[in-house]
């Protein structure tokens, strides 16, 4: 017994290292604080790309402790300087996100206090304040109050639990998936597929929509398709329809399409995961009428609510058809399980134990109130439209009038003999190797083009001035290249 005890005492002298001492605690706070202020301060001045490979040798784990001064200095020559700078306003590339600072001060809170918000037997205050927010997200999408919905990790994991309930309550299983088809956008976001795969409908009939000239699905079009479908005794289950496509921005017609789901009995997914929260403008709220139509809706708060990354949500009508997969109970589980409690997150997800992700988008919204984050979503849209006013004279051609806030561009350079897509390739090229500003390049219509998205909080108007000097730049040893 004493002997024991002995053990247990040397081993606590060690083991007490994870518990710092208050003095340390502030000093290990004062140093974070430091860090993350010079960090945001210096965000206007610094490039926002930079290519290079990292120093594995850095991250390497060894018996060696490191002083907390010796890890920000890894961290910040090795991560926060290397790639796209994610929290600069100058990331106009692919779908920025944010990162506002209060969420980060939530999430301190939330790991210091470790709430468990996966049950609510275990966390009643978490689990209320998660129901909360994703009530208040039914109330701006008008989803009705027996909606569930979960905060997922992002949007991919969202759409994923939005498809297995279309796939749950359609009995998409064995023989029957290879006769049931699903109605696509080719702009659709390539998680869509992925999902498919993870949960067994790889085999599925998909068709994918023609699309208008401003890149939108055409109502009539799916509906032939469907009835088309009927007739060859294929069973139509599920159609996805985007406020917000990737790579246009594009949001489909929301209403029209519904009404079609609706006479046919098919499951109706809309991905918001970008463009979602742009229905809280005044100028955009016409786009969405409709969405209040879908059975299934996914919405990403570290997009347009500018939260940092790790945050999407799911909203589902059909509480019964989540349940199907990821409702369970184990015996161990027995003290949690009761009927009467609030929705679980855990039975809504294929999580149980996660981060407590409601507080980081509670926090700053009960803080700023919501008019700063509609007045910065506002900002964005108006952004764009200066910045296709500047490329505009300085002779590129533009794509359509984007719905929201991302568009692209390119330039016509068949006019001085030289091939426009290997033009343009270059240009992004330089962009890239500037790395004042990150923009992005896709392929629309075989085409090859570069696209602004602009969706940060820290975008300014100073911030596109830089990008259109740096484009401006570009041009000129661009056109350099080819002579
Ligand atoms: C970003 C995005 C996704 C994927 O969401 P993640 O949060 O990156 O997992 C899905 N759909 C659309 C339309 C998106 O913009």
């Amino acid at each position: 017994m004493e002997d024991l005890v002995q053990k247990i005492i040397a081993l606590d002298k060690i083991s007490t290292a994870l518990e710092p001492s208050i003095s340390k605690r502030e000093k290990y706070q004062q140093q974070i604080e430091k860090f993350a202020n010079q960090f945001i301060n210096s965000l206007s001045n610094t490039h926002t790309y930079q290519k290079g490979n990292v120093l594995n040798n850095d991250f390497e784990i060894t018996a060696q402790q490191k002083s907390l001064t010796e890890i920000l200095t890894i961290y910040s020559e090795q991560v926060a300087k290397k790639g796209i700078n994610c929290a600069s306003g100058g990331h106009l590339g692919y779908i920025p996100g944010g990162g506002i600072y209060t969420a980060a001060l939530a999430d301190f809170l939330a790991a210091i206090t470790n709430e468990y918000a996966g049950m609510y037997f275990a966390s009643p205050g978490a689990v209320t304040m998660e129901n909360e927010v994703i009530n208040w997200m039914k109330s701006i999408f008008k989803f009705p109050e027996s909606a569930v919905g979960n905060l997922t990790s992002g949007g991919s994991i969202a759409n994923l639990i939005a498809l297995t309930a279309a796939r749950d309550q359609h009995e998409i299983k064995n023989e029957k998936i290879t006769t049931s088809v699903v109605y696509l956008s080719p702009h659709v976001h390539h998680c869509t597929q992925k999902a498919f795969k993870i949960i067994g409908l790889e085999d599925v009939i998909i068709r994918y929509l023609a699309l208008d000239g401003n890149f939108k699905i055409i109502p009539q079009q799916l509906e032939q398709q469907i009835i088309k479908d009927k007739k060859q005794g294929l069973n139509p289950f599920l159609v996805i329809a985007s406020a917000g496509t990737t790579d246009t921005g594009a949001i489909d017609p929301l209403d029209s399409i519904g009404e079609i789901t609706k006479k046919h009995r098919i499951w109706y997914h809309i991905d918001a995961a970008y463009g979602g929260f742009f229905i809280l403008t005044k100028c955009k709220q016409a786009l969405f009428k409709g969405i209040e139509k879908a059975d299934s809706l996914v919405i990403d708060p570290h997009k347009g609510l500018f939260l940092p990354y790790g945050l999407g949500a799911v909203l589902v009508k059909e509480k019964k058809a989540v349940f199907h997969s990821h409702y369970y109970q184990a015996n161990y589980m027995q003290d949690a399980i009761d009927e009467n409690l609030p929705l679980n997150p855990a039975d809504v997800s294929p999580e149980l134990t996660k981060h407590f992700r409601a507080l980081r988008m509670w926090l700053p919204l009960q803080l700023h109130g919501i008019k700063p984050f509609i007045a910065a979503l506002d900002e964005k849209l108006l952004l764009v439209s200066y910045f296709r006013e500047k490329l505009n004279k300085l002779g590129f051609l533009l794509g359509p009038l984007p719905d929201l806030s991302v568009s692209y561009f390119w330039y016509p350079s068949s006019q001085l003999n030289i091939d426009e897509n290997e033009f343009n390739k270059q240009l992004i090229k330089f962009i890239h190797e500037d790395g004042t500003i990150f923009l992005s390049s896709t392929i629309i219509n075989e085409k090859f083009v570069i696209r602004i998205a602009v969706l940060s909080f820290r975008t300014k108007k100073e911030t596109i001035d830089k990008a259109v000097e740096m484009i401006k730049r570009g041009l000129k040893t661009t056109k350099l290249l080819f002579n």
